[in-house]
């Protein structure tokens, strides 16, 4: 049985073929800026155990077009993996918001597909091109099974006191204003990963779950489910990013606005796309930013400083929530493979029974790696996420609580 899974952007596809239950994609690939004068297709699949890859530049009027051309690939003779398209027997497609309604994968029907309509106010960049890969795939895969995969599900766990802010209730009751949190599915799939790694049944698990990719959001789980996470009613809100600011008096906001006479579309690209490690360093690429540090490179040791501390902030918060916790996970870009941030957030944890293993810490990830020193409490895991297998995951066991 074939599982496709989805990632529909505003301009871009990021598509992984499955066979469910394995591990491995028979297929990956992206179709990059779609409706702008060149767009790109990269497709890689494992043909007879071997890695073959193709790069196609073209031009790519809309999402329609992309799908077709990656259904085309995918049953290309060369470079292709499947026979035919009805092969593929579910479609999962990631999906931001789900709000408070969906804490649970779900088959796409008329009135999902509202639901995620009604939601594009909360997600604005993200909703609509969501929506956009689903009703495009329903045209082009009509008999598979289409399943919505959100974001936001793994954190509907949280209790009100978490995810209420102290503003007026009618905000809440009316407008629906309160912390959603993202990153859900990477989340919940290191966690997953965790418990069967350290043997421990994921109701009983305790974990702080540090996701630190372009975007980066730490969640405290309890017993296998989310019950605190640092990004709010939007992704801005938290960890210092690549690109955004993370948390925020809102009085700033005020001061753009009537001081420096600032229009809320300019506010929001200020905190969007101008902040974090690009407002305080010029680079996004923790790479370059660290690479900087070591020559010595006063703004970058300043940038590195402002996004360690804030981690460790959280991770002290969370221990708080917690009470006991038996891991600490560091996931995505930054978090499998950046030695200086892990160290960094862990100095001085000490005391809270978090100690690192220098050596065990100087490392890239590529599985799941132990970096704690042998007397520390706490372990500390790394682990590498894998949002698209998670969501073949459980659009396969939406099929299977269908069909059984
Ligand atoms: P996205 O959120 O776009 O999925 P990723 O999870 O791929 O992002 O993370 C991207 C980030 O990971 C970038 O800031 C990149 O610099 C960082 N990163 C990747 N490899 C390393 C490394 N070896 N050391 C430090 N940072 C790294």
């Amino acid at each position: 049985m074939k599982i496709l899974v989805i990632n529909s952007g505003s301009s871009s596809i990021k598509y992984s073929l499955f066979d469910a239950g394995e591990q491995q994609a028979l297929a990956t690939g992206l179709v990059e800026r779609i409706g702008e004068d060149s767009s790109r297709i990269k497709h890689q699949a494992v043909i007879d155990g071997k890695s073959r890859q193709l790069t196609r530049d073209l031009v790519i009027e809309d999402h329609r077009q992309g799908l077709k051309l990656v259904t085309e690939l995918l049953l290309d003779d060369q470079i292709g993996v499947l026979a035919s398209a009805a092969d593929i027997t579910a479609i999962g497609h990631r999906v931001v918001h789900g709000g408070e309604r969906y804490s649970q994968p779900t088959v796409i029907d008329d009135d999902l597909i509202e639901a995620v309509r009604t939601l594009a106010p909360f997600a604005p960049l993200h909703n609509p091109p969501n929506l956009q890969g689903i009703e495009v795939a329903s045209e082009l895969f009509p008999d598979a099974t289409q399943v919505a995969v959100f974001d936001t599900a793994f954190h509907q766990s949280m209790p009100a006191a978490a995810y209420r802010y102290a503003i007026p209730n009618y905000l809440y009751d009316d407008h629906g204003i309160r912390v959603y949190g993202f990153h859900g599915t990477s989340h919940l799939y290191v966690t997953k990963q965790a418990s069967q790694y350290l043997g421990k049944p994921l109701d009983e698990i305790n974990l702080i779950t540090a996701h630190l990719g372009n975007g980066a959001s730490i969640t405290a789980v309890r017993g296998g489910k989310s019950v605190d996470t640092s990004m709010g009613f939007s992704p801005l809100a938290g960890l210092v990013m690549g690109t955004r600011s993370g948390d925020l008096d809102p009085a700033v906001l005020f001061f753009l606005g009537t001081k420096l006479a600032m229009s809320f579309p300019e506010i929001d690209r200020l905190l969007n796309k101008q902040s974090g490690m690009i407002g305080l360093t010029g680079n996004n690429d923790l790479r370059d930013i660290e690479d900087r540090q070591a020559e010595g490179d006063d703004q970058a040791q300043l940038a590195l400083d402002v996004y360690t501390y804030r981690i460790k902030k959280y991770i002290g918060a969370y221990m708080a929530a917690l009470g006991h916790v038996d891991a600490i996970v560091f996931t995505a870009g930054v978090g499998e493979n950046s030695p200086y941030v892990r160290w960094h957030v862990c100095q001085g944890l000490e005391g809270l029974g978090v100690i690192l293993d220098a050596d065990k810490n100087d490392i890239l990830a590529r599985e799941i790696t132990e970096l704690q020193a042998n007397d520390s409490p706490i372990k500390v895991l790394a682990i590498p996420t894998n949002e698209e297998l998670e969501i073949a995951r459980q659009t396969l066991e939406v099929l299977q609580e269908n069909s059984g």
